[in-house]
């Protein structure tokens, strides 16, 4: 061990002494392992096991998460960070960083809500009373929690959705401790199913439920011999019953986009829905976040359910949905960078693509339409005209993709049918000088590789 901490790889690291003995054991009982299971091991020479580990403390020193060149086509790639923030909301979470006024009312001195720097311009911007929390699953978490007692809420079958990474949206909305019931079948449920079940006559039941979940469909179609009860159908209901209807739209829509016909906030409030739930980020284009919007009585009591004090957004992230919500309550399209990027016109994508080509000495038969996505659970099949860049025939596209994937920024492409596509829908033309030295990089790797 004093060997190897002494070795020169290691005295010259900056890193804490406690964490690279950490390091070098972790390293040695490796060793120890693979010599006891019978796997030849060279006796372990202290400067190789330094060198190891420097390199493992170098890793774990590189800043990150590191920027990356999103060549999807998936404008709101999850995987990638959602949205890319406005420069206005970079600069006021950098403001926000330091101390700021983020629960202290200037004026009076006392103490106030860190909600109210976003409440009256969301309300404006949503068209009812809004609450903010870490994200749209934590919206959906504390709304159901906060409405669902005691008789738990109804969901049917066919929107018990899975969103991504495993997680569903019946054990989200069952997470906080609320009785989820699910009525109906797969492919069909009737308006009788969910009264049955505010009736509290759903097989299993014996008291009636207290509050509906409808759900968006929001990554997939369901088509054949389907019926969902339309949400003013359930919004009828709910009202006769008097059991709240609580909306997980996913994204959502403040209306003006081009070509999206996608109800807003305000028509699913219109049209019955009590408490909408959405991911902020994937409605705004800001940071992460997630947003309750709809009757003053039932947000205010999500806002003083206990989880909404575990489920409550960090400093930065409001200085930046102050911003982004800013951008969308001006005149004319949201100075945004995702709205910069769904606007972009295909014949300025198509010029990029042809001089990117030109200057790689691709032919121009590697300018391609390709069709992209806002992503982030927007109408599943709702898409964009995107531009790609197919690299040619040759290189192997698994490799390539891999070898941008590991460059400088790395790029994110896709391979699509046994081609490696690069999209420009989803890179910023800022981006172009650097995706091109990233691509330069990559092929030059391979042509390397290739003449071994
Ligand atoms: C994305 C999504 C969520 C979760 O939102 P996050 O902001 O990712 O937590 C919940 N419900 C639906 C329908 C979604 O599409």
């Amino acid at each position: 061990m004093d060997h190897v901490l002494a070795a020169a790889p290691l005295v010259a690291s900056p890193v804490a002494r406690r964490i690279k003995r950490a390091l070098v054991q972790a390293e040695v009982a490796r060793l120890r392992e693979r010599s006891l299971a019978g796997t030849a091991v060279a006796s372990p020479d202290a400067a190789a096991l330094a060198e190891s580990v420097r390199a493992q403390l170098a890793a774990l020193l590189t800043p990150r998460p590191r920027r990356v060149i999103n060549a999807t086509g998936v404008l709101l790639h999850t995987n990638l960070g959602r949205a890319p923030l406005s420069a206005a909301a970079i600069a006021a979470m950098s403001a926000a960083a330091g101390c700021c006024d983020l629960e202290l009312e200037l004026t009076s001195g006392r103490r106030s809500s860190r909600q109210r720097h976003l409440v009256a311009l969301l309300e404006l911007l949503l068209g009812a009373p809004a609450l903010v929390v870490n994200n749209g699953a934590a919206a959906l978490l504390l709304a159901c929690t906060a409405l669902g007692g005691p008789g738990g809420v109804v969901i049917s079958r066919g929107q018990m959705v899975e969103i991504g990474d495993g997680f569903r949206i019946a054990e989200m909305a069952a997470a906080g401790g609320t009785r989820v019931w699910e009525v109906g079948s797969t492919n069909r449920t009737h308006l009788a199913d969910y009264e049955a079940a505010l009736l509290g006559q759903a097989p299993g039941m014996t008291a009636p439920a207290s509050a509906l979940l409808w759900v968006h469909l929001s990554n997939f179609r369901q088509d054949g011999f389907v019926h969902q009860v339309a949400l003013a159908s359930l919004a009828g209901l709910a009202k006769a019953r008097g059991a709240p209807l609580i909306a997980d739209l996913g994204s959502g829509s403040l209306g003006g986009a081009p070509g999206a016909e996608e109800p807003t906030i305000h028509d699913y409030v219109a049209a019955g829905a009590d408490l909408i739930t959405c991911s902020g980020d994937k409605l705004l284009g800001g940071p992460q976040a997630g947003l309750i919007v709809g009757a003053a009585a039932l947000v205010e009591r999500c806002r003083r359910h206990p989880l909404a004090r575990a489920l409550r957004p960090d400093k930065t992230t409001i200085a930046a949905l102050h911003a982004t919500a800013v951008a969308h309550a001006l005149e004319g399209p949201p100075e945004l960078p995702l709205h910069h990027l769904a606007a972009a016109s295909v014949a300025g994508l198509r010029a990029r693509a042809g001089a990117l080509a030109a200057a790689l000495g691709w032919p121009e038969s590697c300018v391609r339409a390709t069709t992209a996505t806002i992503g982030g659970g927007s109408l599943p099949g709702e898409t964009l005209e995107g531009v790609g860049l197919v690299a040619p025939a040759g290189a192997s596209p698994d490799r390539l993709a891999a070898r941008l994937r590991c460059g400088e920024p790395p790029v994110i492409g896709r391979v699509h049918e046994g081609a490696l596509i690069l999209d420009l829908r989803s890179v910023p033309a800022a981006e172009d000088a650097a995706l091109l030295a990233a691509l330069r990089a990559a092929l030059g790797d391979d042509g390397a590789e290739r003449q071994r």
